[in-house]
């Protein structure tokens, strides 16, 4: 049975923005209910433990030094099959090529700066969230 929750991250460039209102408003309205939540910012370590799997492509550098660079806002979310409901709101990693109403399309700036991460499998949205969250920080 697929897990009823996965994790988000609004990126750096959106939580300055102030654009994290308006992304919870459309995750809540969307059906996924909020189980934990934090700001937080990554150190380098932390970006490239995250980002493991795209070392060596050419854009790994710019993500890592993206990501470390600012305040992140992450969270848990539970929805019946999660993982693949919160990927189909969340749209294209390309906002150009992400639907009408996704959240790329709606806050992302470019493919690099692109508003939100959304777990990509049910073992790494464990992964995730336990990178992130003790139990006691989860309701
Ligand atoms: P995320 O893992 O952040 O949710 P994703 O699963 O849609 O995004 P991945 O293929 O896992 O996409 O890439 C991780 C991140 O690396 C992307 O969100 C994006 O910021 C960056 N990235 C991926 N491909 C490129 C690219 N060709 N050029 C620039 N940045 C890229
Ligand atoms: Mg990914």
């Amino acid at each position: 049975m697929a897990l009823n929750y996965t994790f988000t991250m609004i990126k750096p460039a959106a939580f300055k923005n102030n654009l994290s209102g308006s992304i919870l408003k459309e995750i809540n309205e969307h059906g996924f209910k909020i189980r934990a939540m934090k700001l937080t910012k990554l150190t380098k370590k932390q970006a490239k433990q995250f980002y493991h799997i795209h070392k060596g492509k050419p854009f790994y550098d710019d993500l890592i030094q993206f990501m470390s660079s600012g305040p992140v806002l992450v969270a848990i979310l539970e929805k019946k099959n999660a993982v693949k409901e919160y990927r189909k709101l969340i749209g294209s990693t390309d906002p150009t090529q992400a639907d009408e109403g996704t959240l790329r399309k709606m806050f992302a700036e470019s493919k690099s700066h692109n508003a939100v991460h959304g777990s990509d499998s049910d073992e790494n949205a464990k992964l995730e969230a336990d990178f992130f969250f003790s139990r006691f920080e989860r309701y």
